[in-house]
């Protein structure tokens, strides 16, 4: 089967020929239908190999839908031959407290028990076929369109999830900054105005993706530069954002981050730009909460394609042969909403 997997580290991956999997005893096979491509994939590439703590080869992709179309003796009475699912990626040993709560992105044993999510530490679902390592990950998707749908399972779970945290700030009167318009932050910006009384200030550098963050409602649309942060200034008469949401995390960002916070905001860094915070008394507004919330929970995500039909999901779709072209695009920052390769 085709797939589209990284060989060596500080590289673009390339398609390749391997074998289809056959599942083990507890592992179901998923036909995939579609597959989004992340910006982290990109930051997975620009790793030196002594940071990659991934073996290669590795087949990407983590945002994964498709159909079962097989699964191990273990798990067969367990799931439905031919049911279209959405994959939840961060996956968990499913026993740790972290779990039991829902958590399985705060696995308290996936370091030690070595288990990462598909497509980032282990074959993922840039391919025709992949499998998943227990039927819980997967989430029955109903008749949902599979491109359209695909990119909820990080693009829209991680946003809703980070808002989820901050959801008590962004009450009415409340001003909202999302950085990066890309397929993040265009559902993030969604959420947030379906979610809370918020005004949303958009902030990217591109003015395609900003004219996309005013078409999918956001109230005031920024150029991601030192003006930004006079503008929402005066927009806050002089007090700063309640919450600055960051789907960058790149050192620009963080630092207008900084200077657009209010006293008690919350500054949530998404983006993992490898950008850094200076954070101290002083150095921060007073009892600001600065957090970097990774992906969201198997709940979460039953309630992100719940909103599905309320949302106006972006995408750019490529076939699977040509997935190098689409993460090149994604590189050069081209994509509008979110990259799909369709087997
Ligand atoms: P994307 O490439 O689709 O979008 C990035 C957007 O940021 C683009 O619109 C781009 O124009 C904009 N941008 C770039 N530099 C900017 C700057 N200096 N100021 C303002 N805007 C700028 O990326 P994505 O897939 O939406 O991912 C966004 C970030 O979130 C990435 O860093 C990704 O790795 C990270 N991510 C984190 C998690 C998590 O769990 N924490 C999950 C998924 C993605
Ligand atoms: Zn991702």
């Amino acid at each position: 089967m085709r797939a589209i997997r990284l060989l060596e580290p500080r590289k673009f991956p390339e398609l390749c020929e391997i074998p289809e999997p056959t599942p083990g005893p507890s592992q179901i096979l998923v036909k995939m239908t579609a597959a989004g491509l992340c910006h982290s994939d990109i930051a997975v590439m620009d790793f030196y190999a002594e940071a990659l703590n991934y073996k290669l080869p590795m087949t990407l992709g983590h945002e994964c839908a498709g159909t079962i179309v097989d699964a191990g003796a273990g798990v067969k009475s367990r799931v439905n031959i031919g049911e279209n699912v959405l994959i939840y990626g961060p996956w968990g040993c499913g026993h740790c407290r972290a779990c039991a709560e829902g958590y399985e992105n705060y696995c308290e044993n996936a370091t030690a028990e070595n288990i990462t999510p598909p497509g980032l530490g282990h074959d993922g679902g840039c391919a025709e076929y992949f499998l998943v390592d227990d039927p819980r990950f997967c989430i029955p998707m109903g008749d949902l369109d599979p491109v359209a749908a695909v990119p909820l399972t990080d693009a829209g779970l991680t946003p809703y999830h980070a808002i989820q945290l901050s959801k008590a700030k962004l009450e009415a009167n409340s001003v909202a900054v999302v950085m990066g318009v890309g397929g993040l932050g265009h559902l993030g910006i969604q959420m947030i105005k379906q979610m809370t009384p918020a005004t949303v200030v958009a902030v990217d550098i591109s003015d395609d993706h900003l004219a996309l963050a005013a078409k999918v409602g956001a109230d005031v649309c920024l150029q991601s530069n030192a003006a930004a942060v006079d503008a929402v200034k005066d927009l806050t008469h002089g007090q700063g954002a309640d919450v600055v949401f960051d789907f960058v995390g790149a050192q620009p960002t963080i630092d207008l981050g900084a200077q657009m916070l209010k006293m008690r905001g919350d500054w949530t860094i998404v983006g993992i730009g490898g950008g850094s915070a200076t954070v101290g008394f002083g150095q921060t507004p007073y009892e600001c909460r600065v957090t970097s919330p990774y992906w969201g929970t198997r709940a979460d995500l039953i309630d992100v394609v719940g909103m599905a039909d309320k949302l106006s999901i972006h995408t750019e779709t490529f076939n699977l042969s040509d997935g190098v072209e689409a993460y090149h695009k994604l590189h050069d920052g081209t994509v509008m909403g979110r990259a799909v390769l369709v087997p």
